[in-house]
């Protein structure tokens, strides 16, 4: 009996933490996305401002411009990157996550899942109670 616990411990802190590393390499790629879009647009605005003085000053050279443009488009890329292995990692997490959904995350229980009319409604938090149960299931408050 004890092990059983243990086990269902463990594997309840496996998926916690599943969730937890998910959530961090989500923050992350989402960080890595915005840096990049941020880069993106630093180089919009150089690459407007160079292309402006050199045209002021009578020597535009549309190379240095284009290795603007190409870094942009190299930026582009990680960013398509990055949102495809966010998607991966969102697919993955779903389905290792999704065969215990059950028991992991029980169905939040509304009021009209309970019986209807003969519901017993908790007065501390409101919850619809079986008529038949003694304390509310959701916070424990002593119906009758
Ligand atoms: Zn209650």
């Amino acid at each position: 009996m004890a092990l059983d616990l243990k086990q269902g411990i463990s594997k309840q802190i496996t998926k916690i933490n599943m969730k937890t590393s998910t959530f961090l390499e989500e923050n992350k790629i989402k960080t890595y996305i915005a840096t990049l879009e941020t880069d993106i647009h630093d180089l919009k605005m150089k690459a407007g401002e160079t292309g402006y003085a050199m045209w002021s000053a009578g020597k535009f050279d549309v190379a240095q411009i284009e290795s603007f443009y190409r870094e942009i488009a190299v930026k582009q890329r990680q960013i398509q990157e990055q949102e495809q292995q966010m998607r991966e990692l969102i697919m993955k997490n779903q389905q290792v996550l999704g065969q215990n959904s059950a028991e992991a995350a029980p169905p939040p229980v509304t009021p009209a899942a309970a019986p209807a009319g003969n519901a017993v409604f908790c007065p501390k938090c409101g919850e619809a109670c079986a008529p038949t149960v003694n304390f509310c299931k959701r916070c424990g408050n002593k119906l009758r």
